[in-house]
């Protein structure tokens, strides 16, 4: 997985080939002017949007979208609730961020983890309490 990291003060961009359980703990780095990079959605999907729609792994779930700057904090609680890893990706329109599922069961946890449900979804799906 490549991601690329942008820094807030020079707007330098760094990709780093980095497995999900290597990510930094608050999702960014120190540039090299000693600023805060952070992951720069934009330019990730640009790379790889051919790819995305194709596969259950680039789902990204427009329903729970939050605000990219709110991804830090749930990528914490996704820690707290046993979904450790899950990635978020820009929407389509660019002002937010949606986590991508990789399986049914998986976006079946995190909308259970959420208190929300799949009311589209069948047997095996997360249902209401
Ligand atoms: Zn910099």
């Amino acid at each position: 997985m490549t991601y690329v990291f942008t820094c807030e003060k020079c707007e330098e961009s760094r990709e780093e080939i980095r497995s999900l359980s290597d990510m930094p703990q608050d999702g960014s780095l120190i540039c090299s002017c000693g600023s805060r990079m952070w992951r720069d959605y934009g330019k990730e999907q640009a790379g790889v949007r051919q790819a995305s729609d194709q596969t259950y792994g680039h789902k990204i779930s427009i329903a729970m979208e939050c605000d990219r700057d709110q991804v830090a904090e749930n990528m914490k609680f996704d820690r707290e609730h046993g979904l450790a890893g899950t990635e978020y990706r820009c929407t389509e329109d660019g002002l937010g961020a949606g986590p991508v599922y990789t399986s049914r069961l998986h976006q079946k946890r995190y909308e259970e983890s959420r208190g929300c449900f799949n009311k589209d979804g069948g047997f095996g799906d997360s249902q209401p309490e």
